[in-house]
């Protein structure tokens, strides 16, 4: 790995048309470098999901390659995809919590699945539970917890590795302004500290009040990409 790429996200000309001749992505060509904090935006189906699935290897791109760190994810194989996962945390609009499971345990499996020792995760997880501010909260199973509480469940859980880069999918779509805020709030603490953060969204106010870069997707086109970009429809 060449070092000044390390963390260095790339698209080189990429196209997705899925098998049912949808067109998701058109000759996408885009950059983006460690600790950035990137909004993509667009219309449903303009194709966000689809940058952020291609870049965990959970879509292969039709044409045109995939960079992490200066290494062709397309390329990539089976056995070397856990740990581009690792590196690569993600949260979802309807939180894909285990509902059998504490907030603590949703988080602590993570660190078990990535083979963490107990003490390592009897340490890390009351930090990150600190961190989303649900200490209090840490025993209760999802039915337990609010909609803003379970999305900040799923973002602990996505950075309990240390992932270089956090992409979140509508994290906000299902809640109410107060929790958005506290989300967004939370992603740009995230992104201080370090963490490159990629947020789709189609939500306007969120895009104009983070004031960083805007990549706008139309119909699977990347049809601007701005340094302090605003959500233009
Ligand atoms: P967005 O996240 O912006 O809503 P998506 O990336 O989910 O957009 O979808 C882009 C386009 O690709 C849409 O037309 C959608 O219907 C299509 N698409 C997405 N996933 C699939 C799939 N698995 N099979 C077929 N078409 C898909």
């Amino acid at each position: 790995m060449i070092i000044e790429n390390f963390g260095v996200i790339y698209f080189d000309n990429v196209s997705k048309i899925y098998n049912s001749n949808s067109i998701a992505l058109k000759n996408v060509t885009l950059e983006i470098k460690p600790h950035e904090f990137v909004s993509l935006v667009g219309p449903s189906g303009a194709g966000k999901s689809t940058v952020l699935k291609l870049l965990i290897a959970e879509e292969r791109p039709t044409e045109g390659r995939i960079f992490f760190d200066g290494r062709d994810v397309t390329a990539l194989p089976v056995r070397a995809l856990p740990h581009l996962r690792r590196r690569v945390g993600v949260v979802f609009q309807d939180y894909k919590l285990l509902s059998g499971k504490t907030a603590y345990e949703n988080i602590a499996f993570a660190m078990e699945a990535a083979g963490h020792f107990p003490s390592e995760i009897s340490e890390m997880v009351p930090q990150v539970l600190e961190l989303v501010d649900l200490a209090a909260q840490r025993d209760h199973f999802p039915h337990q917890l609010s909609g803003g509480e379970k999305q900040r469940v799923a973002i602990a859980r996505a950075i309990i590795n240390r992932p270089d880069v956090l992409m979140a999918d509508e994290p906000t779509g299902n809640l109410d302004p107060v929790n958005t805020w506290e989300i967004v709030r939370l992603l740009e603490k995230i992104n201080e500290l370090g963490t490159t953060v990629i947020l789709a969204t189609h939500d306007k106010q969120i895009v104009d009040h983070l004031g960083r870069r805007v990549m706008t997707l139309e119909k699977g086109e990347l049809v601007r990409d701005e340094e302090r970009g605003k959500y233009i429809l």
